[in-house]
């Protein structure tokens, strides 16, 4: 089993670390891949992809199970989840399960994504809890099956919907990104991204 979190990660931060532990937890023995965007498909990062890159891997230091895959990063143009799953169904094959693990508040807008239609037959989606969001997909972009079982997302390569309930972390990029332009509070991130964030004057002038 191949198990996909991708995000912007602009930067890392408690809440990514907590889902990622759940999926740890969760997926035992599958290979967990971190994927930083290069470019988000409907906004534009503040931290360059390198630096948000390098501050994941240094996330990700105590976590050795977990591979930080830079497979977006090296790919120009925006950065399609289809894209990245196409690439990985040639790597590992039509049989393996692939799962795509987005949180709640990502999934409400699943039906705007590139070639969302096509997804259920790449991949299983995995809705991660989040703070005040339901997760329930759009009308538009239901095509994927809903199970309450776990072992179902083993046993078959793709096409399932599972909502596993995560901790409820209410911390965002948005906010760390803020705190940072306010000088001051600590932020709710490890504390060698927060001491990366300061040395490399990081979103100092966000908006
Ligand atoms: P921003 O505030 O800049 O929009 P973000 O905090 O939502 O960023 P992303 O990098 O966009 O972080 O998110 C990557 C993935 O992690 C998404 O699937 C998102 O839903 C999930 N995620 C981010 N923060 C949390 C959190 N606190 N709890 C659960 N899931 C989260």
């Amino acid at each position: 089993m191949q198990v996909l979190f991708g995000g912007t990660f602009d930067p890392v931060h408690d809440g990514h670390i907590a889902m990622i532990k759940a999926l740890l937890a969760t997926f035992s023995g599958a290979q967990i891949h971190v994927i930083p965007n290069r470019q988000a498909p409907h906004r534009i990062s503040q931290g360059g992809s390198l630096h948000r890159l390098k501050m994941l891997e240094i996330a990700m230091q105590d976590m050795p199970e977990i591979i930080v895959n830079p497979v977006e990063i090296n790919r120009s143009g925006p950065s399609y989840t289809v894209d990245t799953l196409q690439q990985f169904r040639l790597y590992c094959g039509r049989q393996e399960s692939l799962v795509l693990c987005i949180g709640a508040d990502v999934v409400e807008n699943l039906e705007w994504w590139h070639q969302t239609t096509r997804l259920a037959n790449l991949c299983h989606l995995c809705i991660l809890s989040r703070v005040g969001k339901k997760g329930d997909l759009p009308v538009g972009a239901t095509v994927f099956t809903e199970t309450g079982v776990l072992g179902s997302l083993f046993n078959q390569p793709s096409g399932l919907q599972y909502h596993l309930r995560t901790p409820d972390v209410p911390v965002s990029s948005t906010a760390v990104r803020r705190l940072i332009v306010e000088h001051g509070a600590v932020l709710p991130v490890p504390s060698e991204i927060a001491d990366y964030i300061w040395q490399h004057n990081l979103y100092q002038d966000t908006k």
